[in-house]
Formats: structure tokens, C-alpha cells, sequence
């Protein structure tokens, strides 16, 4: 809701929502999409440069309308050439974007909330704490302003061919917000990112996952990391309200839900004496027996503090040997940014946790709820 005189801010509104924002102020729907060419096809925000909209709506927009971005407080270019940028969301809360430059592609990983409140145990993003859900227009301003800062830096403007949530945070916690953000993304008239060069990443919140089926048509990357639940609760708390079996019948359904889908894509962080043994991996096999998957292998990353070790290579090797032998299509993810803290589980920020640990637990559950109904 906004406030008297207070400005909307229309950055992170999806096409349906934007026409409804002009139909209320009597004008033709249509402007939503030239808004969106502007805005992110185009990267214009000064409401007075767009041209095929009357002077009258230029001044209408700009007496009624903002777009709230998050400010860049902080930029860093590994020496792989993955870059890291920190971007201030309000008085207490950064969030990080990586972007992570291959051959033929260019990954952007974007954080969908501020810190984290499933505490994973080999998360440096769990040790910040949860404050608060990313808005649509916080999540979309990542893809904004890393795509400027890339032709800033001479890169061409479709540097970005993938975009990942895979940074901070859960995305399905975040459920409304991230699913209008990846509208967004998705619309041609804005980025046009294709559904399979978008993946949403999660711990596997399962009433949300059935949502997700039936609202978009992304891929799915679910993190694993175990293949029982014993060792599960152990690495992922949230296995305890949604354990494997009911994970497992989850990435089913979404497989043939209403958008039927090629195959999933389990995550698997190796740890050094915790989860890499030939057996771990041959029942990690049976458990994915006969569902169309792949796997990604993620070589543990370090931070400070953390009690975990990296598994050594050769056992990350020997365990994606038993993984190809049954068939299953097995890739080792390659460590990027690790110099500059912007590898996989090291995204940080910072964040102001007002939330005790104690209560994470209960707003999973009530974020849980919500998602249900
Ligand atoms: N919450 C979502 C998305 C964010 S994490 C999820 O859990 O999927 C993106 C991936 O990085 C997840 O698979 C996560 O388990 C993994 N990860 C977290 N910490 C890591 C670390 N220290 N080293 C390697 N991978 C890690």
C-alpha cells in the first residue's frame, strides 16, 4: 500500500500489475509494456527520456512513480573474472550478486532474501541470520544494475545469458515476490530470459515447490546434499519438516506437472568424511533411480569459523565415477570467485539479524503456511 504522497515504485511490477497500475489512473494498459521496453529492455529510468509516452504521463509518472534501487556499495572482479557486487537495500542490509563469465555463457546469481533462516550448517549465508524478505523490484534491480555495470565495464549488454537464485537466501520463502521478480525476467518485452536459462534453487520447501509447478515455467535445482535422512537433518534442518521421501515425491510431481520437464537438477556440497564416500554416493544413485536428473557436485567452499572441509579431488572424482556409472549425468562445479568470497554458500552481506535463532524455526513454519494456502 502506498501512503499519501508517497511514490510507488513500479520497478519490480510484472506486466499484468503495471497495467493495472495505469488503468486505475485511466490510461491504456498497453503502457505497461512500453514502460518495461524502457526500463529493462532499453535500461532507461529518467521517465523523461521515454519518448513514445505523452508529456502529460512523462510528468504523471515522475510526480507519482520511482524506481527504488538498491545503491552499489561495493564491486569486486575475481582473477577468473567473476565479479561480486554488494548492494545496500535499506540502513542495515547488504545482499550480494555474483556474475560468473564461461566460454559460451554468463551466469548471473542472484539473492532472493536478505540473510537466510534455514541455517544449513555448511552456509556461510545461514551464519548471518534472516531479516527480511527482497521485494520484487530488490530482487530485479540485481539483474538492472549488474547487467549496467557489465556494459559499464565493456561487456555486451546479453553478457547475462543464465540467471540463478542461487544467492542468499531461500527463494520459495520468498514466494510471491520471487515468482512476480521472475515474471519479470522472463518477459520478452523486459529480459526474455528463456525457462531453461532460468533455475530456481531450493532447500526444498515442498508445498512451495507444488506452487512453483503450477505459477512458472522454470527449471528446478534442489540442494541435497545427503542421501538419507539421518545425515540430511544433520546438514539441511529443514529436511526435518520436509524429509526425503517427501522431497523426493515433490520432484516428481513437478517433473510432470502442468509444465512437464526434462529432468532436475540435485546439488550435492561435497564435504571432506560427511557425505563423499563410494556408499553415500551408490545410495544417492538408488534414491534418484528413475527420475530424469543430473547432478552438481559442489566442492565445498570455505569461510571463516566453519568446523567442514573440502572433499580432496580425487574422492569428488571417485564419486561422480559411481554416479556416471549408474547413468546418472554427473558434473563437478567448478570453483569461481573463491578469492573474492563469491563462490557457492560464501555470500555474506551483511545483515541485521532481528531475529533470534529460536524463531527461525517458527517463521519456516508460518512462511511454510502461507505458502500453502
Ligand atoms: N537456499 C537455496 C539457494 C541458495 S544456495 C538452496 O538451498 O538451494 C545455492 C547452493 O550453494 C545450494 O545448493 C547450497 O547448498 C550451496 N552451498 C551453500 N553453502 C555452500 C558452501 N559453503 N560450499 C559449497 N556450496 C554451498
Amino acid at each position: 500500500m502506498t501512503h499519501a504522497g508517497e511514490k510507488t515504485d513500479l520497478l519490480g511490477l510484472p506486466r499484468e500489475p503495471l497495467a493495472a497500475w495505469f488503468e486505475a489512473r485511466g490510461e491504456k494498459p498497453f503502457r505497461a509494456r512500453q514502460l518495461i521496453k524502457w526500463i529493462h529492455a532499453r535500461g532507461v529510468t529518467d521517465f523523461s527520456q521515454m519518448t513514445d509516452l505523452s508529456k502529460a504521463l512523462r510528468g504523471r509518472l515522475a510526480a507519482e512513480a520511482e524506481l527504488r534501487f538498491p545503491r552499489l556499495v561495493g564491486g569486486q572482479v575475481s582473477a577468473d573474472g567473476t565479479r561480486k557486487w554488494a548492494l545496500r537495500v535499506d540502513a542495515d542490509n547488504v545482499v550480494e550478486t555474483v556474475f560468473i563469465p564461461e566460454e559460451r555463457r554468463g551466469t548471473l546469481c542472484i539473492s532472493s532474501q536478505v540473510g537466510c533462516a534455514l541455517d544449513c550448517t555448511f552456509c556461510a549465508t545461514a551464519r548471518q541470520g534472516f531479516n527480511r524478505n527482497l521485494t520484487a523490484s530488490e530482487i530485479v534491480a540485481q539483474v538492472w544494475l549488474a547487467r549496467n555495470a557489465l556494459s559499464e565495464a565493456g561487456l555486451p549488454r546479453e553478457a547475462i545469458t543464465n540467471v540463478v537464485l542461487m544467492g542468499m537466501g531461500e527463494p520459495l520463502l520468498n514466494f510471491r515476490n520471487v515468482v512476480a521478480a521472475l515474471r519479470l525476467l522472463m518477459d520478452d518485452d523486459a529480459y526474455g530470459f528463456g525457462k531453461r536459462r532460468v533455475t530456481l534453487s531450493t532447500a526444498g520447501v515442498v508445498p512451495a515447490m507444488d506452487r512453483l509447478r503450477e505459477a512458472l515455467d522454470v527449471s528446478l535445482a534442489v540442494s541435497l546434499h545427503a542421501p538419507d535422512d539421518a545425515l540430511r537433518d544433520r546438514l539441511v534442518p529443514l529436511n526435518r519438516k520436509y524429509p526425503i521421501a517427501e522431497l523426493m515425491a515433490a520432484c516428481r510431481r513437478f517433473l510432470e506437472g502442468k509444465h512437464r520437464k526434462h529432468s532436475i537438477t540435485f546439488e550435492y556440497v561435497m564435504l571432506d568424511g560427511i557425505n563423499d564416500s563410494e556408499s553415500h554416493a551408490r545410495r544417492l544413485a538408488r534414491l534418484l533411480a528413475g527420475l530424469p536428473s543430473k547432478v552438481n557436485l559442489i566442492p565445498f567452499n570455505p569461510f571463516p569459523g566453519t568446523r567442514y572441509r573440502r572433499s580432496p579431488d580425487p574422492v569428488v572424482a571417485r564419486f561422480a565415477g559411481v554416479l556416471q556409472d549408474k547413468g546418472i549425468l554427473t558434473i563437478t562445479r567448478r570453483t569461481r570467485g573463491g578469492d573474492i568470497a563469491a563462490a557457492c554458500g560464501q555470500l555474506a552481506g551483511h545483515v541485521r539479524d532481528r531475529a533470534r535463532r529460536a524463531q527461525h524455526f517458527v517463521r519456516i513454519e508460518e512462511a511454510c503456511h502461507v505458502q500453502t494456502l
